[in-house]
């Protein structure tokens, strides 16, 4: 049970000036390390369905606030979050304080696979070959067309892989059919995408201030496995300065349109010179954890300036870095600490299958020695984490 005590003091009257994160993960916890370094406060938000289960948490050791929600909105200068799966009332609550960045409408785009496609298709910005799913026939009529290899999406609620159907043949598309028949479409329209044969997976992370000012991370490049982030390589090896400028271009009208502030995360499909969006996240975000060790100012500390209305932070990298996820596993021992150039970021969660749990950030300033080091890396990781890094390195 998490304790509870009054906060008041510590969280709204020590003169320092306040940002409320709705949800209380990790992300909100790295927010808080970004911001108290610049003498800010952060108060995170159990941002649970039902109002009354709502509740303000300390970022850190999420011993519940003896401050309402009303009252952290009201004495804060700024509110934001830490992922787009928000019950729409507290974000519409958020949005009616004046002080929400990014906003609803970034929000919504971000939560809403549908909303993100008309977004991309409106702004003529090339992503996946794609269409609406709201009963099994169009299931049928979009493999179709966009068949025979489909990815199947839920519009709303899906992060690290979940709610997610992949058909990569005939018996494959058949047993999804089968499985949909009694499924809900009215509450929840899926999304088919034609599956992309990229040649990798990489992200941009773009910051914009509150006077409309955008800063680029350099593109990272990222490893998947079972849907879920492995590992990120940044800055990304092989990028040209035309590359980098491409995908800077989508991300600066995206996050034009959106009239956006803060830190604004595109994921991207290269094929060639080609960039396809797969998905946008309106938030600080897990390709973008090598900024802590990389970059002069991570993506956390960048996002709480730009909220909080202050100049941005330096986004050049300053060294190559190797970011490992730490996956449904128990924390390290202390050899991995014992490595010189690697960083160890631990949530504090309890451990379960598949849950985010920390990730490391190994550090170099060539290639060569990057490599050696994940090589020393991989050596002390559980079976289930070197395994996953040993399919990359094929
Ligand atoms: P996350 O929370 O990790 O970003 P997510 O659940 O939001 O994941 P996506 O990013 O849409 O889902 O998909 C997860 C991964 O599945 C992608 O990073 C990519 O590796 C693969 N993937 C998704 N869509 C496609 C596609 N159309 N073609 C090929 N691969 C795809
Ligand atoms: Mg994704």
């Amino acid at each position: 049970m998490t304790q509870q005590f009054d906060g008041n003091a510590a969280f709204l009257n020590n003169g320092n000036d306040l940002i409320v994160v709705l949800g209380h993960g990790q992300l909100a916890r790295m927010m808080y390390l970004g911001a108290s370094q610049l003498g800010l406060n952060i108060i995170a938000v159990d941002a649970a369905k039902d109002p009354a289960q709502r509740a303000c948490v300390n970022p850190v050791c999420k011993s519940i606030l003896n401050v309402s929600v009303e009252q952290a909105f009201e004495h804060c200068v700024a509110i934001t979050s830490e992922f787009e799966h928000l019950p729409k009332d507290l974000v519409a609550q958020a949005e009616s304080t004046g002080k929400f960045k990014p906003n609803a409408k970034a929000i919504a785009a971000g939560a809403d696979r549908i909303v993100e496609k008309q977004l991309l298709e409106s702004l003529n910005i090339p992503n996946c070959a794609h269409q609406i799913v709201r009963s099994v026939e169009d299931l049928k009529s979009a493999y179709q067309t966009l068949g025979p290899k489909l990815i199947l999406k839920t519009s709303r609620d899906g992060y690290d892989g979940y709610g997610q159907w992949r058909m990569f043949n005939q018996a494959e598309f058949k047993q999804v059919c089968g499985e949909l028949e009694t499924f809900d479409f009215e509450h929840m329209p899926l999304v088919a995408e034609q599956c992309v044969q990229f040649e990798r997976e990489i992200s941009l992370l773009g910051v914009t201030d509150s006077q409309g000012n955008h800063q680029y991370y350099p593109l990272t490049e990222n490893h998947h496995g079972a849907g879920q982030l492995v590992l990120s390589l940044a800055p990304a090896p092989n990028v040209t300065a035309e590359l980098q400028e491409k995908a800077q271009a989508i991300h600066q009208k995206m996050a034009t349109e959106l009239n956006y502030t803060g830190v604004l995360a595109v994921e991207l499909f290269q094929i060639g010179d080609e960039l396809l969006v797969n998905e946008i996240a309106p938030r600080v975000h897990n390709s973008g954890h090598w900024t802590q060790q990389g970059a002069a100012a991570s993506q956390f500390e960048n996002h709480i300036r730009a909220v909080a209305g202050l100049p941005l932070g330096d986004t050049q990298a300053q060294h190559l870095v190797a970011m490992v996820n730490y996956v449904g596993e128990a924390k390290p021992s202390s050899d991995l600490l014992a490595l010189k150039n690697t960083h160890l970021h631990w949530y504090d969660k309890e451990v379960r299958a598949k849950r985010k749990m920390g990730h490391i950030n190994l550090v170099a300033n060539s290639e060569s020695e990057l490599q050696a080091l994940i090589d020393q890396v991989h050596k002390l990781l559980p079976e289930s984490l070197a395994n996953n890094l040993a399919k990359i390195k094929q």
